[in-house]
């Protein structure tokens, strides 16, 4: 963005009538935003920001970019005057934050403001001195490369917009926010902001992006992101994103950038709970820091005022690539773990831990192979793959503790798994599964249920029947309360019809049945009801079985209501408990 070679120019009339005008400034926060961006734009290093009463009274905005010569600084107050484009062509191919050439003219409308540039070593800088739009004083003036604008009294001249500013608590946690974002999406820029004496944020320009996440959005929200697996295709996507098991309370960590620019947009984030769907606990959010890189005639920038919205073409195209992006990304995460327990496992050379793994295995040869609890969704794989399985030890020896917890011990860490949600989990991807491709495997009862309903209960299965024959119920009307199940799932034990029934029924009967996904809650209260019930206690097959089939899903991470299937206490973490750290 180098603007060293371009003058600031007078954008024509015509160009004027095609930028979306609109107020710029609205309160203190929404002046640091254009100031920082104008210092950006000039590939400034180092941005200082010095503000009192919240901005109230004073802003102050110093930077070590390009500057501006006298000549520029001259007409940099007027209205659209930019150097960032000269015609309405020019707005297809925006890579600078301004365009508009308004920023500085608005903020000088309602202030006493004062620029001090200078474009290099071999001019001096200049002193400007505007009030209410008008420059009253320039003259020459001392400063190294770069930009001080300082804003005094905002809306002086305007008692109505200064009466709705908002008490100085609040005008300053917006302008911590504002900054924040520039911080995060800036990672070799350094930024310094001031209030008074204080000094609220200070942020080295070396600083990594971990350390700035940490910074802007707490050690908490940092601790639980992930690298993004970078994405290049018609968008390119980095940044971080929330491991499934590790969400937040609130939306406020959700943070998306578009080719720089922080945004809000409606396509991106219901994409992002698009594909969090069903790891997602009632109320929490997935946090993300994501930069998307679009050429700049695929994006709208120019719909907004303050360009806090944008609009894409071809939305759902980019909707899709997104959410396949994140997929992507929760793929490698279960890669890696499950890499994680192969590599650490069998990097290990002591025999000893080899005797452990096959011992194991030896063990476990004992047992009969019976799973009679979920014989369609817990199919096994063939004896040959489990062996191999168990002997590299991906498994881990495992233990059940309180007739719940699958414990899985590694030489390096255990494994901890909630035996229902991970059974959960499976069921949840085979009705998912079998929603879209019906190939679910179905039981057909020798001695088919019949069961008695309310008249109430009875109109709502009746709505139900065609999405539970999905699911592999097939159950028809008998008479006017009664009705008959032929087949269930093969997931379901055969005893647990009626019983399973009735649970759905009295479930889904919570749900306000006009606004959810009808298929999709079926599809959770049936994986639930299906799934084995804590205090059920699992030979070392079933547990191994139940493993296995859970590291074949493909998000392995939550039961369908996003609560945590597994966590694992490795070395680390013991070591710290035990503080040895
Ligand atoms: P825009 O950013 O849309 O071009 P502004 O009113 O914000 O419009 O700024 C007008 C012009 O003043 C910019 O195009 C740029 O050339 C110049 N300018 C403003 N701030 C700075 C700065 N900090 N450093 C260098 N040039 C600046
Ligand atoms: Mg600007």
């Amino acid at each position: 963005m180098n603007e060293r070679k371009k003058k600031i120019n007078v954008l024509s009339e015509a160009t004027v009538s095609k930028i979306s005008a609109g107020e710029v400034v609205e309160r203190p926060a929404s002046v640091i935003k254009e100031l920082i961006e104008n210092s950006l734009d000039a590939s400034s290093k180092n941005i200082h920001i010095d503000i009192n009463s919240a901005g109230k009274s004073l802003i102050r905005v110093s930077d070590d970019g390009i500057g501006m010569s006298r000549e520029d600084l001259e007409i940099a107050c007027s209205r659209h005057t930019t150097s960032k484009i000269s015609s309405a062509e020019d707005l297809d191919a925006i890579r600078t934050l301004g365009f508009r050439g308004e920023a500085l003219s608005s903020i000088a409308a309602v202030s006493q403001m004062d620029i001090t540039s200078s474009s290099g070593v071999s001019e001096t800088g200049t002193y400007v001195y505007v009030e209410s739009g008008e420059i009253l004083r320039i003259r020459p003036a001392g400063r190294s490369e770069g930009t001080t604008v300082e804003v005094r009294n905002l809306f002086y001249n305007v008692p109505a917009r200064k009466k709705f500013l908002k008490k100085d608590s609040s005008e300053l946690a917006e302008i911590v926010r504002v900054v924040g974002r520039f911080v995060l999406a800036y990672a070799d820029v350094g930024f310094e902001l001031k209030h008074g004496e204080r000094q609220l944020l200070h942020v080295p320009g070396n600083l990594s992006m971990l350390e700035r996440i940490e910074l802007i959005l707490g050690k908490n929200v940092a601790e639980s992101l992930e690298k993004m697996v970078e994405h290049k295709g018609k968008i390119g996507i980095r940044g971080y994103i929330s491991r499934p098991s590790a969400t937040q309370k609130d939306k406020r960590a959700q943070l998306f950038y578009i080719n720089g620019r922080y945004v809000r947009n409606r396509a991106l984030s219901s994409a992002l709970y698009a594909a969090y769907k069903s790891m997602l606990e009632k109320n929490r959010h997935p946090a993300c820091i994501l930069f998307l890189e679009i050429s700049p005639d695929m994006v709208d920038v120019n719909v907004h005022p303050t360009k806090l919205q944008v609009k894409f073409r071809e939305e759902q195209e980019l909707k899709k690539e997104f959410i396949e992006a994140l997929k992507r990304s929760f793929e490698n995460l279960k890669k890696e773990q499950l890499r994680g327990k192969h590599l650490k496992v069998s990097s290990q050379k002591e025999d000893s831990e080899f005797l452990v793994f096959s011992e194991g295995a030896s063990q476990q040869d004992q047992f009969t192979y019976e799973y009679d609890r979920g014989q369609g969704a817990l199919r096994t794989s063939s004896e040959k793959d489990r062996n191999s399985l168990s002997s590299d030890g991906q498994l881990g020896q495992l233990h059940q503790i309180a007739d719940c917890y699958i414990l899985s011990v590694f030489s390096d860490k255990v494994i901890i798994t909630d035996q229902h949600a991970a059974h959960e989990r499976i069921n949840y991807e085979l009705f998912s599964k079998a929603k879209d491709n019906r190939s679910l495997e179905t039981q057909n009862l020798i001695f088919p249920a019949r069961i008695e309903l309310s008249a109430e209960d009875s109109i709502v299965l009746t709505r139900l029947l065609e999405g539970l024959k999905k699911l592999g119920f097939f159950i028809e009307p008998f008479g006017e309360r009664s009705f008959i199940v032929q087949s269930v799932p093969a997931t379901l034990k055969k005893g647990n019809v009626e019983a399973v029934i009735y649970d759905i029924l009295s479930d889904i009967k919570e749900r306000d049945l006009e606004k959810v996904d009808i298929i999709e809650e079926l599809i959770k209260i049936t994986s639930c009801k299906a799934a084995i019930k804590s205090g059920t206690p699992l030979s070392v097959k079933e547990m191994e079985v139940l493993l296995e089939e859970l590291s074949r899903c493909e998000l392995p991470f939550t039961c369908p209501h996003g609560r945590p299937v597994s966590f694992e206490m490795d070395k680390d973490i013991l070591e710290k408990r035990f503080r040895r750290k």
